[in-house]
């Protein structure tokens, strides 16, 4: 069996721009993220990526333009020594129609526990909103909040930031 990081994209991996981010040339990583995640992986985690990118289905961007800006992202992760294992994305917006698949639903985590035999007691999930949490609690992972939004959320761990996060030794 296996255990995981599971990381949001926006707000985690790369800066939350308050707006979509589907190319290369707004993306910018979170300082520190590639250091925690190289530490999660020499501490035996797979790191899998749970996304909602509603702007698809909203039609703002494709699912081509989605799937560029990731093939680009993991080849960044790899070149730093840390390549992600799986990248699970919601293309669905709840204003349009709803669905099992975003967050705050687990199912994202799920398939992957699936898959990858994953234990979600022996694993995390790292996000900036509540429904990353949320979606990561009832998955039964533990959680860790960045941000103001998630500052009550009921995360196991709540920092300001990624960088903040390097500085507690979590898992
Ligand atoms: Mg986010």
């Amino acid at each position: 069996m296996n255990k995981a990081i599971f990381l949001d994209r926006d707000g985690v991996i790369n800066k939350e721009m308050g707006h979509y981010v589907f190319n290369r040339e707004e993306f910018e990583f979170e300082p520190g993220i590639f250091e925690l995640c190289l530490r999660a992986r020499q501490s035996g985690y797979l790191l899998v990526v749970i996304t909602n990118q509603g702007g698809i289905q909203k039609g703002i961007y494709s699912i081509e333009q989605t799937d560029t800006l990731h093939i680009w992202m993991a080849e960044q992760f790899k070149m730093e020594g840390c390549p992600l294992d799986a990248i699970y994305l919601s293309p669905f917006h709840k204003d349009i129609s709803k669905n099992l698949l975003s967050k705050p639903s687990s199912l994202m985590i799920e398939k992957a526990c699936a898959k990858y035999q994953i234990l979600p007691g022996q694993s995390w999930m790292i996000g900036d909103r509540e429904r990353d949490i949320m979606s990561g609690k009832r998955a039964g992972c533990s959680t860790v909040g960045i941000g103001s939004d998630t500052q009550h959320s009921g995360s196991d761990i709540w920092v300001a930031s990624v960088q903040e996060l390097l500085a507690i030794d979590f898992f």
